[in-house]
């Protein structure tokens, strides 16, 4: 079965499209499929390729089997933690300083466009199913898309939210049911390359697993606050997981390293669901013949803290490198060589001109990513940067060369989203000035600012050229939706824009 168009075909196709122009330098081009998986949350060094093989077994299975096949990417990093500014950033190749979309609920100006509208005008079938965006309230990532569907059917609270997040497992499944149905309607040969792009949501808090998961990566023989044995629809206890993780960030209760190690399966738990879940997506293309000429990405929009600062679990305040740091896995027979694994610095923003390359396409002039089709192709071994960086909104930045990481804070915040929006006076503490050796300290523990280091300087330079750019100049634009209505969606917790940071005396800086 060869599902991959033929040269003569493509060029009928693009000429069809109307699109001769953003076609023209690959005519002959064999475009490959393109799918996207994605699992909201799912930070690298909880990926089975990424070194993370407990006794129960890798949570992803899925996952590793395109690793062996294709190039993980051992360093990727988004450029915010939290979905929709990282999505966004995925979607279009720049910034969220750029793209203006740099906090979950804001718009996405038409002038950025996304991947799909580029692959649709060249000639694919494009179609985008996720979970936990819904698509009438925060339509960002509907562009270009013939099929767009999230997981979400009537309002939130009938759907169980703030009840029992059960639900999240049930958004997930919604999704990919849509997803298998519109790969039954896709042609077997001779068809127009496809662009799918499927994004699941329960390894998100308040890691809620499925019960057998629950089960096969419980912490043998825990029996503390954290083992939940059933889950029940309509039940509640699993919200408790929130409450007791957020009591802890705040300092109201005290847990046992074998309490961190269960809240940590809990989570490898969701991890597994997901990646089976994205495994029936993937066996459905196969049985279509729709991979043997198809480029698969497996990554995530942001992480979790998981403890790692501040006894902190979630990411809506950090801008840490558990938080930052992604898996990002790619897959192309015939084209990309299995097993290999590239050291070097990458953004997920980098996807979008490596899909369009990929594709035959010429990126825009404005894309901020760097291709990564060179190291794909075993070109080169060099991704092409020399840094990451990151912000939080447009208060907190990062950069990093991939030994040390500064972290720079001019105004002293302190993002306040939950659990600290419920709280007095406190908010997730930074310190103006942060530096890590990410070399020998990846997680962030033991920062050496205070012996001036003189890689701060450089990088704190780095940061500045970065944000000197006059597309990164704008400061956070209004334009998102009312707090209170993300508030009533559970996206934002209680906090209203002005308690969403305070702020420490940086000195001169402030
Ligand atoms: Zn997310």
């Amino acid at each position: 079965m060869q599902p991959s168009i033929r040269p003569a075909a493509a060029l009928l196709l693009a000429l069809a499209g109307g699109c001769l122009a953003a076609c023209s330098d690959s005519e002959d081009h064999v475009r490959p499929s393109i799918i996207i998986l994605t699992l909201d949350t799912l930070r690298a060094d909880h990926v089975g390729a990424y070194g993370n093989q407990p006794a129960a077994g890798s949570p992803t299975p899925l996952a590793d089997r395109l690793a062996a096949q294709g190039v993980v990417f051992e360093r990727c990093f988004v450029p915010r933690g939290v979905t929709h500014p990282s999505l966004a950033s995925l979607l279009t190749g720049k910034y969220p300083a750029t793209h203006g979309l740099r906090r979950n609920g804001f718009p996405l100006d038409a002038r950025h466009v996304p991947l799909p509208v580029l692959l649709a005008r060249a000639g694919y079938h494009t179609a985008g199913f996720a979970a936990n965006l819904d698509r009438s309230r925060w339509p960002f990532w509907v562009r270009g898309l013939e099929v767009a569907e999230d997981g979400i059917e009537g309002r939130l609270p009938e759907e169980g939210y703030g009840q029992s997040h059960v639900f999240q497992r049930v958004w997930d499944e919604r999704t990919v049911t849509k997803a298998l149905r519109w790969i039954e309607t896709l042609p077997r040969e001779d068809a127009a390359p496809v662009f799918l792009w499927v994004h699941l949501y329960d390894v998100h808090a308040p890691y809620t697993p499925e019960p057998r998961w629950l089960e096969h990566y419980s912490v043998p023989g825990y029996d503390g606050p954290f083992r939940r044995p059933t889950v029940r629809e309509g039940e509640s206890e699993q919200d408790q997981v929130t409450t007791l993780i957020d009591a802890w960030t705040l300092g109201r209760a005290s847990f046992t390293p074998a309490d961190l190690e269960q809240v940590k399966a809990l989570y490898d738990a969701g991890v597994r669901g997901c990646d089976e879940k994205l495994a029936r997506v993937a066996a459905a293309l196969e049985e279509k013949g729709l991979l043997e000429n198809a480029l698969v990405v497996y990554s995530s929009d942001h992480g979790d803290e998981l403890g790692d600062h501040h006894d902190y679990f979630q990411h809506g305040n950090s801008i840490y490198d558990g938080t930052l740091h992604v898996p990002l896995i790619v897959s192309w027979p015939g084209k990309v060589t299995g097993g290999r694994r590239v050291a070097g610095l990458t953004q997920n923003l980098d996807l979008f001109p490596t899909l369009l390359q990929a594709a035959g396409l010429t990126p825009p002039p404005d894309c901020e990513g760097v291709s990564l089709l060179p190291v794909l192709l075993g070109e080169t071994e060099d991704s092409g940067r020399s840094h990451v960086f990151a912000e939080w909104e447009d208060l907190i930045f990062s950069a990093s060369d991939g030994e040390w990481k500064y972290i720079h804070n001019p105004k002293g915040a302190q993002p306040r989203c939950p659990p600290y929006s419920f709280a007095e006076n406190v908010g997730f503490p930074y310190e103006c000035h942060e530096l890590y050796n990410v070399a020998v300290d990846p997680r962030e523990q033991h920062d050496l600012f205070a012996k001036s280091h003189p890689r701060a300087i450089s990088l704190l330079l780095w940061v500045e050229r970065f944000l000197g750019q006059p597309e990164h100049r704008n400061p956070l634009a209004p334009g998102g939706p009312a707090d209170e209505e993300l508030a009533a969606l559970g996206y934002l917790g209680s906090a209203r824009s002005e308690d969403r940071v305070l702020t420490i005396d940086c000195g001169e800086e402030r």
